[in-house]
């Protein structure tokens, strides 16, 4: 997508601190982090959230988790961590690619 913030991420054309990449995803330090570990995972293939998930495009969410599941060893937050996404304005989504936050390194709080 032409005008998409995290297309342009994946592509380089906007610089990140990259954590992973594969065929199927890109993940990147957030650049404005709520917790001491705040990364966003993110499919290359552009959905605007996961309204757009269909049974089609619904194996690389199952992907991203296993790759946060296997980042939470590696990088040592296994011990807690929480995955996060906003879905439209109403649940504060700003960018309108889909996203994971996955947040650790403090203890979390309470959510709306
Ligand atoms: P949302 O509010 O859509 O759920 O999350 C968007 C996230 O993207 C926010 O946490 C925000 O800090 C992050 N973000 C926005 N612009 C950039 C950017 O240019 N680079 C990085 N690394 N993160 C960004
Ligand atoms: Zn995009």
């Amino acid at each position: 997508m032409n005008d998409c913030l995290f297309c342009k991420i994946i592509a380089g054309d906007i610089p990140s601190k990259k954590v992973y990449e594969d065929e199927l995803c890109f993940a990147f330090y957030d650049i404005s982090p709520m917790a001491p570990m705040h990364f966003l995972v993110v499919p290359k293939l552009h959905l605007a959230s996961c309204a757009e998930i269909t049974a089609d495009n619904a194996a690389v969410v199952g992907h991203i988790f296993a790759v946060i599941a296997k980042l939470a060893k590696e990088l040592d937050f296994a011990d807690g961590y929480r995955v996060v996404t906003n879905c439209g304005e109403l649940a504060g989504q700003t960018v309108k690619h889909l996203h994971f936050h996955v947040l650790s390194g403090k203890q979390l709080g309470s959510f709306d």
